[in-house]
């Protein structure tokens, strides 16, 4: 790397460089502020973009904690009304292995686990506010209780948006400076060790005692779609920040940088396929369509069923349908309601317009599915149901007979007009395989030792999830592992300094 003009972020203390404003980025900068380092960020995006995916994301937070009292410390609610399940770490271990295939880092899982319950209370004392979450599925009433099953229990006050203002505050008020349209381009490698990165349109190099890359994946990169996840995953819809696009992921890789993980999976849901390709700025994310299809059925546009829709909570199989819904005849697939659901369906996704049809025929006519392909898979389906009602606040249980792919909780029968046609694209949320870290943070070469000076946190890493993962797992990975790789850089800097 040729250098020709140097930037440097600091004054006293370890300098500290973070490439990367979303979840992960502002929580290292903010910690290894704390800790006496001298911090520089800079993102790629502008000052509208700050925040990265975390900023489009439902800021919905997994973390292990014992019920009520525990929850109570970060969220304040009423605990004579509420009362929350406890989840314990072995559950969300349990969770993660059992959605990797058992393919998960077994330290990263174990550290995740382990550090996430003071990470959410450092997000609380950086200024986070929590509420209980609005989406967590499985929520129901018993008497006048409001009862919050194990799993994700909370979200950041304002969701994602309230997340990222609230960090990005705290980095204000300590004075960190944060460089938009300030891409980090290459990592720069003197001696064997990390010595800077060159950034922003010139290739500037800025020197660092330790550089944090928490860049995300490479989900906005089509190229690198095709590249890694696979032909089929160009043309897809993208939920998040059109930044991430991969180049630092490229550039670790070419100082040494081994890979972690899987590069062929990722995070990916239905989405309204009306919605945008790639949410520019101001632009609202395609609706995700996740929160309904427990209420009816997924078809092709053969009409055949491919999922089964009542597998689990919605939080558990729902970042696996993008890609089966991309695997099906022109990758689209058809969510498929009647009026018995019609008011909770429209309340969940009060955006989106769907088909509304009379007959079965004229919906499948209208949205292009093939009617009678339809109609044999709804009356199969409707005939494996021998029970009149569903309890769709638990997993109730009530499951198809007979058919070769069951519906196995929630199937109520499709036979009261109007029926409603929501048609369906894959949508990718994030990238899976990465770098590969340690659980210190510190980055793994290919050669098996760590390559010094060099940290990633988020997205960018790779190996603790693997084509499905839990809900609300994503933003405590990117914030206990942001906070890690600040502590660690800052130590590992100070000893050599
Ligand atoms: C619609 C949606 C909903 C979601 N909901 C949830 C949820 O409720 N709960 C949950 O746990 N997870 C959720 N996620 C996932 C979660 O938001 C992300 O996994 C998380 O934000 C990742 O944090 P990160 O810091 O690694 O990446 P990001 O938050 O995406 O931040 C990466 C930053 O790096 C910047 N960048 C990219 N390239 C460069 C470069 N070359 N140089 C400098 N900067 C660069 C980007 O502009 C961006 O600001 C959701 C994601 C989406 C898209």
């Amino acid at each position: 790397v040729e250098i020709r003009t140097e930037s440097p972020v600091v004054s006293a203390g370890p300098s500290i460089l973070v490439a990367g404003a979303g979840a992960a980025g502002l929580v290292a900068a903010v910690r290894a502020h704390q800790l006496g380092a001298s911090v520089a960020v800079v993102e790629k995006g502008l000052p509208e973009d700050v925040g990265g995916n975390a900023r489009f994301s439902g800021g919905l937070f997994l973390f292990p904690h014992t019920g009520t009292a525990d929850v109570r410390r970060l969220v304040d609610f009423d605990t004579d009304r509420v009362r929350i399940e406890p989840y314990p770490d072995q559950s969300f271990i349990d969770e993660v292995t059992a959605m990797s295939d058992g393919r998960a880092t077994h330290t990263l899982v174990r550290a995740l686990v382990e550090r996430s319950r003071n990470a959410m209370q450092w997000l609380h004392s950086a200024g986070v506010g929590f509420q209980l979450a609005s989406s967590t599925f499985g929520a129901y009433a018993s008497g006048s209780v409001h009862v919050v099953p194990a799993g994700p229990a909370v979200e950041a006050h304002d969701g994602g948006v309230g997340l990222v203002d609230a960090l990005l505050t705290e980095v204000v008020r300590r004075g960190i400076p944060v460089h938009y349209e300030c891409p980090l381009r290459q990592i720069v490698v003197d001696g064997g060790a990390v010595v800077g990165a060159s950034i922003g349109p010139q290739g500037d190099v800025w020197r660092c005692d330790g550089l944090i890359l928490t860049t995300g994946g490479f989900e906005a990169n089509p190229d690198l779609r095709m590249r890694y996840l696979g032909p089929e995953w160009g043309p897809i819809k993208v939920r998040g920040t059109r930044h991430n696009t991969g180049e630092p992921l490229l550039a670790a890789f070419d100082v040494g940088a081994a890979v972690g993980g899987d590069l062929t999976q990722c995070h990916s849901v239905s989405v309204d396929a009306n919605g945008v390709d790639v949410p520019g700025p101001g632009e609202a994310t395609p609706t995700r369509l996740s929160r309904v299809f427990r209420y009816g059925i997924l078809v092709n546009a053969a009409g055949e069923r491919f999922f089964d829709e009542g597998e689990d909570l919605w939080t558990r199989i729902y970042s696996k349908m993008g890609r089966a819904i991309l695997g099906q005849p022109g990758a689209v697939g058809f969510h498929i309601f009647d009026a018995k659901v019609e008011e909770r369906v429209r309340a969940a996704v009060p955006g989106v317009n769907p088909i509304v049809r009379n007959a079965l025929d004229a919906a499948a006519h209208e949205a292009g599915i093939d009617p009678a392909g339809l109609r044999r898979t709804v009356d199969a389906y409707n005939d494996g149901i021998e029970h009149d009602s569903v309890n769709f606040d638990v997993l109730d249980g009530h499951c198809t007979q007979g058919i070769a792919l069951p519906k196995s909780n929630w199937a109520l029968r499709i036979d009261e007009p109007p029926f409603l046609v929501y048609p369906a694209n894959c949508g990718i949320t994030f990238t899976h395989g990465g770098l590969a870290v340690e659980e210190s943070g510190r980055v793994l070469g290919r050669d098996g030792g760590v390559i010094s000076g060099l940290f990633a946190a988020g997205e960018i890493t790779g190996g603790l999830f693997f084509g499905n993962y839990p809900g609300g797992s994503s933003l405590m990975r990117s914030t206990v592992f942001g906070l890690t790789a600040a502590e660690v850089a800052v130590e590992d800097a100070s000893q050599v300094g």
